[in-house]
């Protein structure tokens, strides 16, 4: 963030600098997520599992129990102050998102209950309205389910296929592949910004430039992306972003989907419902203007509240500094890790983000999960819902640690800690 320069010249009455933020201090960070400071069976909790969930402040648990008490109504339809308070409120939050993706158009952010069901819009709207038999989807093998099954689903309505780039062992992305497999059939590929399982991060903006140089748009699951890069959509050149935002410090049951303007006027509506119309009559419905011809029924108020509440949170933060954090905890982690005596790094990407993912000896990961419970220590273990590229890898799952902003270096030391009374237990 740059402050703005101060104005020069005998007449220029001094301005005040922009505040900036204060450099990001990970102990006080971490004060501010009310949940950290338990004990788990005795033990200071070490939360590693921030890929699946990420833990919230202060600022956004607040911001959601005030809305509930002062602001609450249904949005949109109701002419007194509560919903013109609660529109504001959710409108609020949509400016707040367009903002921290570097979207040109609100209109073009999408509230979605999450990145699957975002997934799923794509797919039954625009995707239903490209793909026909003997077409192409393209895909990665780094994908999580929820971007592949509903292209799967896709491809058995339409018939058409799924075309899968591959990995190398160290879940790197053949790309020279990749630019092979876009071919005359392909009708779109979607792919992932950050491996969930592993933390492959793809170099999503020359792969947007690869596809569309061959006329292919491309959807981005940035479920893992959002968290852990800085992220502008139009500087990345995609045609769909997809997040959710209890990944980024917000709520659950809240997530997004930014489409270009171009392609969401062109899509159908999804779901039908109240507020996706302007008017209804048995013979016809005539649809809202976006975003709302996408969000059908009542949306999810208090959830956008706080998915804005986490983005003032992250803005507030001095970002920068946050994600060289993490970023050093990363290098830490992996370190200390790879020192643990018959450890096994699953994923060694060059370019990785927010997780370790590893299998100590022949233990099985679920034990390896249990016992460093009993020590504080929450970590996931199992396929991370990426079945096929654990079969890729031929390992039917891993223990994976992933970070969050508000982890320290003892979290990972706890981790190693743990792992030691694994190998002692299972020796
Ligand atoms: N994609 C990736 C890469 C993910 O990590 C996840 C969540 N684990 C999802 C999609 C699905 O997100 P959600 O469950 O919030 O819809």
């Amino acid at each position: 963030m740059t402050a703005t320069p101060a104005a020069t010249g005998p007449a220029a009455a001094p301005r005040p600098a922009a505040p900036a933020a204060a450099a990001f201090d990970p102990v006080k960070v971490r004060a501010e997520f009310p949940i950290l400071r338990q004990e788990i069976r005795g033990k200071p909790l070490a939360f590693l599992d921030s890929a699946a969930s990420s833990q919230k402040p202060r600022a956004v648990i607040d911001a959601v129990s005030r809305y509930y008490e002062r602001d609450h109504a249904n949005v949109h339809r109701g002419v007194h102050l509560l919903s013109e308070r609660a529109t504001a409120a959710y409108e609020g939050a949509r400016e707040k998102v367009r903002r921290f993706i570097g979207a040109g158009d609100a209109a073009e952010v999408l509230f979605t209950r999450g990145t699957t069901e975002a997934l799923n819009l794509v797919a039954q709207t625009f995707g239903r309205q490209r793909v026909r038999a003997g077409d192409e989807i393209l895909l990665t093998t780094l994908e999580h389910h929820s971007n592949i099954v509903p292209w799967q689903m896709l491809a058995e309505e339409r018939g058409a296929r799924l075309v899968v780039v591959p990995v190398d062992d160290r879940g790197v992305l053949l790309l020279a592949e990749l630019e092979r497999l876009l071919g005359p059939r392909t009708r779109l590929l979607a792919l992932t910004q950050v491996s969930n399982a592993l933390g492959t991060v793809n170099p999503v903006k020359e792969i947007c430039a690869l596809a569309h140089r061959k006329g292919v748009p491309v959807v981005v699951d940035g479920a893992q992306g959002i968290p852990h890069l800085p992220v502008d959509v139009r500087d990345l050149g995609c045609d769909f972003y997809a997040f959710s935002g209890h990944k980024m410090y917000g709520p659950t049951g809240i997530g997004v989907l930014w489409g270009k303007r171009e392609h969401l006027e062109a899509m159908p509506p999804w779901q039908g419902g109240g507020d996706m119309i302007l008017s209804v009559t048995f013979e016809k419905t005539t649809y809202n203007a976006l975003p709302h011809k996408f969000e059908a029924g009542t949306p999810p108020i208090a959830g956008a509240v706080g998915l804005g509440a986490a983005v003032d949170w992250l803005q507030g933060l001095d970002l920068a500094g946050a994600l060289a954090h993490e970023h050093d905890l990363l290098r830490y982690g992996t370190e200390l890790l790879s020192r643990v005596p018959g450890l096994r790094l699953v994923g060694t990407a060059p370019e990785k983000a927010g997780v370790i993912s590893f299998l100590l000896g022949d233990v099985h990961p679920h034990d390896v999960g249990t016992v460093l419970d009993r020590e504080g220590v929450a970590v996931r273990t199992g396929h991370h819902c990426a079945q096929p590229l654990m079969i890729r890898l031929g390992i039917p799952a891993t223990v994976r640690a992933s970070l969050g902003l508000y982890n320290l270096r003892s979290d990972l030391e706890a981790l190693a800690a743990g792992l030691e009374k694994v190998r002692r237990m299972f020796a």
